[in-house]
């Protein structure tokens, strides 16, 4: 596996406090787009996640935070595939389900705030 990028170097084994607002903003990104799936998909009794759900997005955080770049890139935009191939193809379907969810709900505001943050 290969961990070259081209602009942001690797450093250290953790990310820098910098990245905090750069990766909360990502979290907030994912966790909605999760939900929405969920809800849409899953309906799990009593709101919230599905114990499926609950995990993809723990192990999305954990990735998210464990991010050795600084600055962080944008996910989409990373050369580095830190996802398992399975969890990378599952959170595909979320971004891709949510996303035509948010475009028939005119939501844009949710893609803008996905793709150019
Ligand atoms: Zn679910």
């Amino acid at each position: 596996m290969s961990a070259a990028a081209p602009k942001a170097a690797p450093r250290g084994g953790r990310a820098a406090a910098g990245n905090d607002a750069a990766i909360a903003s990502d979290l907030y990104t994912l966790t909605r787009f999760i939900e929405v799936y969920c809800e849409r998909k899953h309906a799990p009794a009593g709101g919230g996640l599905c114990p499926e759900c609950r995990e993809l997005l723990d192990y999305a955080e954990a990735r998210l935070r464990a991010c050795p770049y600084d600055p962080k890139p944008k996910c989409k935009a990373c050369q580095t595939h830190c996802y398992a191939p399975e969890r990378r193809q599952r959170i595909r379907e979320v971004m891709k389900f949510s996303g035509m969810h948010f475009v028939k709900r005119g939501r844009i505001d949710w893609l803008v705030r996905y793709f150019l943050s």
